[in-house]
């Protein structure tokens, strides 16, 4: 069936919304494909809801090639996998949680790792199961600090998120290539350009993950870039530093604006004095390294934390024991267990110096990717480059307290200079800024061991399931098409993916017009062709034209004035052409 204006329920609007930053909410709300409910949450149209339907088509398709089956879970979850696996914690004010009428505890569900890990868990029970992968597209809540820009970043939207389950390493690799390449289909299809950064893998745990980010300047991702084609996220670029560091590395451009800058001397002394070694003092040639524990806060909080010291030693986990002061409060600290370690990202397995004491106060520092890390203030007093490294060989670049980061633990800025040299030697690099369209992940064992998740194998042998998680942002990426494909006029979508395949305006008050149009519609529907009729009959052309460029259809088919003649008229909304052709040929030149 037609779209008709006459009765489509559309509204299109002159003003602007109060809190537009960017054009993808402006023209989305102007053209009447969304309306705000309450900050970062939004009611869906009829015209917005088929052009999420068109991309979530491409999704699914892809994800059914890539052999990935579609199912679906609740938004709603009980608390306790969430709770098993950290993360109930660990999200802060970042979800919406509730308690049912029984008090017990429940949220609304920002991605769904732990209860995938639970149903495969509860159907599957033998490696011969295996590789699996399954998918949903759903729509996740998380309690953004700043909702903004429409829906480039709400408090609820739709993502499509996929897992993979593997036995092996090499299973894992193989089902993480399969994904990366369906996310390089679907932007494809989608019309997207992106790029594919290296990031950290923050909170989520997890060995390896790339971001696909749509360039742009409305996003809030900084990344870097050579014209040789190398990019990367900037938490993961920072983090680039041959090791060790020699400190004729460190520029002073990075240490002239701080006050009281301290100096590799400082350091030096600084390790010497609180870590000595046995065999030889630290030199400013010394890099710091890692070490993981767990801490348990007076709370009865208990985290995983890797912290910072000099050294070149292999980690020895049994020494990092004993307690400690974290800002005001105690803390016990205990050696890290495997499954600790599993769970955290990139992970060096650990370096630490000789004579370590956790009696010392120490500093918390929480980058923004999640990654948490205690560091000695008076190490880090006396530091030009402080560990953040979480994998062997890269640090954190040049990071100075107060500047980078602040007692109360939050890592400002860990600077990238636009000139460095890339890591991959192609260029130097550039900054730009892009939207986080979708992320792919090796999540490895972390959930399937915090949730008990193992099969047997060929020998009847209990093993651990390894796992990926694929997330693509669907109505974000609908946002970024917006941005990407509009003019001032209005929205301009590519036509596999616009609401309805040509526009069809009728202009005037002669009857045979309204009449031919009918005809055309009829003629275009019965060959497959999506038609939108502006069949209105008491509507100014001026304002059928200034909607049909709003509403972005690509191919408008203008039945007027010339239709006397025996003409109508093809507009192309992107190009900006029109043709006048014999109204016989309308159809075929549509089609
Ligand atoms: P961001 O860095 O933008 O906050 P994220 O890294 O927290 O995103 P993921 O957990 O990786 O997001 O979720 C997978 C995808 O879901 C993201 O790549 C993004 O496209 C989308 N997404 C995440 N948060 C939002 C949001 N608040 N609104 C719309 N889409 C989102
Ligand atoms: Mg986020
Ligand atoms: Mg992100
Ligand atoms: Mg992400």
């Amino acid at each position: 069936m037609p779209l008709r204006m006459s009765t489509l329920f559309v509204r299109t609007l002159k003003e602007d919304p109060v809190d537009a930053e960017v054009a993808s909410h402006r023209l989305l709300h102007r053209a009447g494909y969304i309306r705000r409910s309450a900050p970062g949450i939004f009611t869906w149209l009829p015209l917005g809801l088929k052009v999420l339907g068109r991309i979530e088509t491409v999704v699914r398709q892809e994800m059914e090639r890539a052999g990935s089956q579609e199912v679906h879970f609740p938004s709603l979850l009980p608390a306790e996998p969430y709770q098993k696996s950290g993360r109930w914690e660990a999200y802060g004010e970042g979800i919406f949680r509730l308690q049912d009428r029984k008090d017990a505890d429940y949220l609304l569900a920002p991605t769904h790792e732990e209860v995938f890990t639970l149903l495969v868990k509860d159907l599957y029970s033998s490696y011969k199961e295996l590789p699996l992968s399954i998918y949903q597209i759903q729509t996740k809540y998380r309690d953004e600090a700043r909702p903004r820009a429409g829906l480039l970043r709400g408090r609820e939207f739709i993502m499509k998120d996929a897992y993979s389950f593997d036995l092996t390493d090499e299973g894992l690799d193989e089902s993480y290539r399969k994904m990366r390449d369906a996310y390089v289909r679907i932007y494809d299809r989608l019309r997207l350009p992106y790029v594919i950064v290296e990031a950290t893998p923050g909170a989520m745990g997890g060995s390896g993950t790339e971001e696909f980010l749509y360039p742009s300047e409305v996003g809030e991702d900084t990344y870097v870039r050579t014209a040789g084609g190398y990019a990367a996220n900037v938490e993961a670029v920072t983090t680039v530093v041959p090791d060790p560091v020699d400190a004729s590395d460190v520029p002073a451009a990075h240490v002239e604006d701080t006050p009281d800058t301290p100096t590799i001397e400082t350091l030096v002394a600084a390790s010497n004095a609180l870590h000595p070694r046995a065999d030889r003092e630290w030199t400013a040639a010394d890099t710091l390294k890692n070490v993981v524990v767990a801490v348990t806060h007076a709370t009865g909080e208990r985290e995983i934390v890797v912290i910072g010291l000099p050294g070149d030693r292999e980690v020895d986990l049994g020494r990092a024991e004993g307690t400690g002061v974290l800002g005001e409060g105690e803390i016990e600290v205990e050696p890290a267990t495997e499954a600790d370690l599993a769970g955290l990202p990139q992970l060096v397995k650990g370096y630490i110096g000789p004579g370590l004491s956790l009696s010392e106060p120490l500093l918390g520092l929480e980058s923004s990717t999640g990654l948490r890390y205690l560091v000695d203030p008076r190490v880090v007093e006396g530091t030009r480059w402080v560990t953040g490294a979480n994998e062997h060989g890269r640090h954190v670049y040049d990071l100075v307290y107060g500047r980078d980061f602040t007692a109360d633990g939050t890592i400002e800025a860990a600077e990238v200079r636009p000139g460095d040299p890339a890591p991959d030697g192609s260029g130097e690099l550039e900054l730009a800024r892009g939207v986080e369209i979708g992320q792919v992940f090796k999540l490895g064992t972390r959930y399937a061991e915090a949730l008990g998740l193992t099969v047997l194998d060929e020998n009847g042998k209990a093993r651990t399931v390894t796992m990926g998680s694929y997330g693509v942002g669907v109505t974000r990426v609908m946002a970024c098409i917006a941005e990407e494909h509009h003019d001032d006029r209005g929205l301009i979508w590519p036509q596999p993916l616009a609401p309805a395949d040509v526009h069809i305006v009728a202009t005037g008050k002669d009857a045979t017009v309204f009449e031919k149009a009918e005809t055309l519609t009829a003629e275009l529907e019965a060959a497959g062709i999506r038609v939108l009729v502006d069949d209105r009959r008491k509507t100014s052309p001026g304002v059928k034209f200034g909607d049909a460029e709003l509403l972005g259809i690509p191919t408008v088919l203008v039945v007027g004035r010339g239709l006397a003649d025996g003409t109508v008229e093809l507009r192309d909304r992107r190009a900006g052409t029109s043709t006048d052709l014999p109204v016989d040929d309308a159809v075929a030149a549509v089609i």
